[in-house]
């Protein structure tokens, strides 16, 4: 299916101002923070450390197969110090599930030893510090800064892209041009949320391939209803996670989360998306 371009809102299909566009991309935020108030990270962590390797490994694969693969690395790596020093083949071992294993261990080592040796074997708080980091870009450190140190950051992933240029919000695919562009549109206040709510929404409705436009509580506001399923009955088959009434991604969800927390490593798991 292909993906659609900016179009006008599908009510009244005028040509629609920046202005009007601006007022409806802050009216979906507002729907969508009524939809998944719950909405937070899908890594599970419990210090910066931990959710800057869970952010590393969790390119090119789901957040679950990360959560179902930190438990066993952060028992035997705690820290940056331990991790600088880990033999690379043991470490390699630990996270394969994950992908792109040989590429991500080296990241890993090479952060933690930069770490260890110019940040005091703190993770730094500033953007500027963090991607100087191996393995770590702009996306990776919007969501540490975002998450464990209350600086608002955009983290546009393949799902917040996406969502964006289907909401006619940017027609860029560029990440930091997207990135700029919803940055313009939001007040800073609401940038880590807005991220968490419109990747939550790209997981469970707004799918990649076929998004559930018929079970989708922001139809109204979107341009792009009609690309996916229309039909409510079929759309509500598509839904996913706790909306489809399925386990989440976190092991360790928060206690707000409405769904079943995620199985563990080596139990039968559901099919996930992102
Ligand atoms: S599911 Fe359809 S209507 Fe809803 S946001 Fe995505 S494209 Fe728009």
């Amino acid at each position: 299916m292909a993906e659609s371009k900016v179009e006008p809102p599908v009510k009244g299909r005028k040509p629609e101002s920046h202005l009007g566009m601006v007022r409806r991309a802050r009216k979906i935020n507002r729907e969508l923070a009524e939809v998944y108030p719950y909405a937070h990270p899908e890594l599970d962590f419990e210090n910066p450390f931990e959710l800057l390797v869970a952010t590393v490994l969790s390119a090119q694969t789901t957040d679950l197969r990360v959560n179902q693969t930190t438990p066993a690395l952060f028992a035997k790596y705690p820290t940056p110090e331990d991790m600088a020093a880990a033999v690379p083949e043991e470490l390699e071992e630990i996270i394969r599930p994950t992908g792109f294993f040989r590429a991500k261990a080296r990241s890993l080592i090479g952060l933690s030893i930069a770490l260890r040796d110019n940040f005091g074997g703190e993770v730094p708080g500033r953007l500027v510090d963090l991607v100087t980091l191996p393995g770590v870009g702009r996306k990776t450190a919007n969501v540490v800064l975002g998450n464990v140190f209350g600086v608002p950051g955009i983290t546009v992933d393949t799902h917040f892209g996406r969502l964006a240029r289907r909401f006619g919000w940017t027609t860029d695919e560029d990440p930091v041009k997207v990135e700029a562009t919803v940055a313009e549109i939001f007040p800073k206040s609401e940038w880590t949320m807005l991220s968490h709510r419109v990747v939550f929404h790209g997981r469970r409705i707004c799918h990649a391939r076929r998004p559930a436009c018929g079970a989708c509580p922001i139809a109204a506001l979107c341009p792009s209803y009609g690309v996916g399923e229309t039909d409510p009955e079929k759309a509500a088959k598509l839904l996913k996670y706790e909306k489809g009434g399925q386990p989440g991604q976190r092991l360790k969800p928060p206690a707000d989360y409405p769904g079943e927390p995620a199985p563990p490593a080596g139990t039968v798991t559901v099919e996930v998306s992102g």
